[in-house]
């Protein structure tokens, strides 16, 4: 195996950089409320332009499936090793515009507050991992839209690792399958994700944060919905009658444990986040989710959930109340304790770059986690990027370089197995 360390290498070797930033000028914004897969067409356009790139890196199967999935296959140069998968995302958050993002490069950063459009500043005080990047050259939008280093930066940090691996065909590797997968942001990356068709004994997803991180735990994830039922008079006459539903909907999230919440919470504390109330004085309905790491404590919130609910009924005999709760998506670590070996060899990979593994817990879910469900075990590996899903998303280019060379540790260790 030759181990890669120096960032160096790859940025000069490979076109990293510059895919990356014609990938950030294409509009893959998702959309939650279009029901079309992928939800929007920019995202057809991201993905047949990430295509051509695989093809022109030797991957001559890639193509796209009718829900918007880029599947690719680099045959590998080692008998009986077993296939191995790179996953990123199109899409991009539709929590802040990805419109005509025009990339702006900060070369030899000295440590300065970055000052954008709009009054937009990124400053070492607010995004201390900048402390960190003295001399690097920084990635940001203009101030107006996102970066989309989430994920662009995956998908073309897996470019670049499939460069390089075309320059270098003598380097061991397994065979690797890749996929670029549409609409993660709203939920959607591991809904019709083939699994069986991408045939990968692991896999992993590039859709971290800065340099070092790797994860192999989010949180496992509910949601409960509770429809509340009055009794609707005509408020002139409603004396002794009227039972209105907006008022107990009020009181059954005045209810909630008010440390519990998301803005009370931390590292590996769960939580109950009221997401929406709607309705009318005849029936209302509040709906939640529900998070935590350990699936007996998202149980128990559930079970919470129910008997705050009764105890509405209690307080008001006259209500209706029903409690629906959903399952979102499950921790991960669940399956992967059953096979360490994905975790320890990224583990390893990140060490041979010369950086110290931070192995973190998500407090979210990535596509790893509903793939990883379903039978492909799928950690997640940093990308570099920071501030994500707004105008101070930044990213070194140095770090990307860091995350190619991780994949290309992480191929090679399992090339030997
Ligand atoms: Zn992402």
């Amino acid at each position: 195996m030759r181990a890669l360390n120096d960032p160096n290498v790859i940025l000069r070797s490979t076109r990293l950089v510059d895919a990356f930033v014609e990938l950030a000028r294409i509009d893959t914004q998702s959309d939650e409320k279009s029901p079309a897969w992928p939800s929007t067409p920019g995202q057809r356009t991201g993905l047949e332009a990430v295509r051509r790139k695989l093809t022109e890196r030797g991957l001559a199967d890639a193509a796209i499936d009718k829900n918007g999935y880029l599947f690719a296959t680099l045959p590998g140069n080692r008998k009986g090793a077993p296939v191995i998968g790179l996953i990123a995302h199109i899409d991009t958050s539709p929590d802040y515009s990805g419109k005509d993002v025009s990339p702006v490069a900060h070369a030899n950063y000295q440590g300065e507050t970055l000052a954008l459009k709009n009054g937009v500043t990124i400053s070492p005080e607010e995004s201390p991992w900048l402390t960190q990047c003295v001399g690097d050259t920084i990635l940001t939008a203009d101030g107006t839209t996102l970066l989309g280093a989430d994920d662009k930066a995956g998908v073309a940090e897996i470019l670049a690792a499939l460069e390089y691996l075309h320059a270098n065909p003598d380097l061991p590797r397994p065979t690797v399958r890749v996929a670029i997968t549409p609409d993660e942001e709203i939920g959607r990356g591991a809904e019709k994700f083939d699994v069986e068709r991408f045939g990968a004994h692991c896999a992993y997803t590039l859709d971290g944060g800065f340099s070092g991180e790797v994860n192999g735990e989010t949180f496992s994830a509910d949601s409960a919905a509770v429809a509340i039922a009055g009794v609707a008079v005509h408020p002139g006459t409603a004396k002794g009658k009227l039972v209105n539903a907006i008022r107990w909907a009020a009181a059954f999230v005045e209810s909630l444990p008010p440390d519990e919440s998301p803005e009370k919470t931390e590292g590996r504390q769960g939580f109950y986040h009221p997401t929406r109330i709607s309705g009318n004085a005849s029936e209302a309905k509040v709906s939640l989710i529900l998070r935590d790491f350990e699936l007996g404590k998202l149980t128990a919130r559930g079970d919470a959930i129910r008997r705050l609910a009764e105890e509405l009924r209690r307080r008001e005999p006259r209500l209706g109340v029903t409690v629906e709760i959903t399952e979102t998506y499950r921790n991960m670590a669940y399956w992967l304790k059953d096979r360490p070996e994905v975790m320890d060899r990224l583990v390893e990979a990140v060490k041979l770059v010369g950086i110290e593994p931070r192995v973190e817990p998500i407090r979210g879910g990535t596509d790893g986690s509903g793939l990883t469900a379903k039978g492909l075990p799928t950690p997640n590996i940093f990308t570099g990027g920071v501030n994500y899903h707004g105008p101070q998303e930044w990213i070194s280019t140095r770090v990307m370089a860091q995350a190619v060379c991780v994949t290309l540790n992480l191929i090679q260790l399992w090339a030997e197995k």
